[in-house]
């Protein structure tokens, strides 16, 4: 059985000016209703998340940040502390493989990142996933492991209702633009995946939690993949990326999550 709302967030990445944020934002308000089935995240460049705020229909959208610092102030130049994020947003991104693979953020870098979530009342996106090399090497299950285990390491099992999982292989993340003819992973390595996250959760903080967990998927997700990618045994949501920035792909993606969830509804 799906954990019962569809959860789909549009990661902007590096990309759109506040101006060009503010108008995908208004075009999005224009072209979605308001679904009580599906939650609705965004999330802007840090420079856009202010601005964005005071726009934003809070009955569609919740905002998120992409990323944030563990301190929650001092001597960090250039930082911004999940802290300061607080009354913004609803969610942060933590541990995308931009952020691992590009910017050097290893485990315990990840797992601090989650618990400064958790202690700034943030719910955490944790993005955990193999690279190409990995997978050949047959690593997939001790990645996911090392991932998992090392960033919920330090939660109460009181919060762990609060964080949500993305599995993200990092093979099939597009580059921002192919995401119609990138690679993605069939729905057997989608749902094995998926299933070993599950059981860390299990093996950490037990059944319920283990059951209840929001796990997403992403990578290459557009709207002619998004209805089987949902459909995928353990997917609650997608974690969008380079279609997140087009309205149409984006909306599209929306409009699958809906009719899949009201036909699960009616069935
Ligand atoms: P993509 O990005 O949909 O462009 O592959 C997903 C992500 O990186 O979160």
């Amino acid at each position: 059985m799906k954990n019962s709302r569809t959860l789909i967030v549009g990661n902007w990445k590096m990309n759109l000016n506040v101006q060009q944020a503010s108008l995908l934002l208004h075009r999005l308000h224009e072209r979605i209703r308001i679904r009580r089935e599906i939650e609705l995240v965004l999330a802007p460049s840090m420079l856009a998340l202010q601005p964005l705020s005071l726009q934003i229909d809070r009955r569609k959208f919740r905002l998120a940040a992409q990323n944030a610092y563990f301190v929650d102030e001092g001597a960090f130049t250039g930082e911004v502390s999940f802290a300061m994020l607080q009354d913004l947003v609803h969610y942060v991104i933590v541990g995308h493989s931009d952020r691992r693979h590009k910017f050097g953020e290893n485990l315990e870098t990840v797992r601090d990142k989650v618990s400064a979530a958790i202690r700034n009342d943030i719910s955490p996106i944790l993005c955990v996933g193999e690279t190409q090399t990995e997978r050949r090497q047959k690593e997939t299950k001790q990645v996911l492991h090392d991932q998992v285990t090392t960033a919920l390491s330090n939660l109460a099992s009181s919060d762990i209702s609060k964080v949500v999982i993305a599995y993200e292989p990092v093979w099939a993340l597009s580059s921002g633009t192919d995401y119609l003819h990138h690679e993605i992973p069939t729905p057997d390595i989608i749902a094995d995946a998926i299933k070993a996250i599950r059981h860390h959760v299990y093996e950490l903080y037990g059944k319920k939690a283990a059951t209840e967990m929001r796990v997403l998927y992403g990578g290459s997700t557009n709207a002619s993949t998004a209805r089987g990618l949902l459909e995928t045994e353990g997917v609650d949501g997608l974690l969008v990326g380079g279609a997140s920035l087009n309205y149409q792909e984006f909306s599209g993606i929306i409009d699958a999550a809906y009719r899949m969830q009201t036909a699960s509804e009616s069935a």
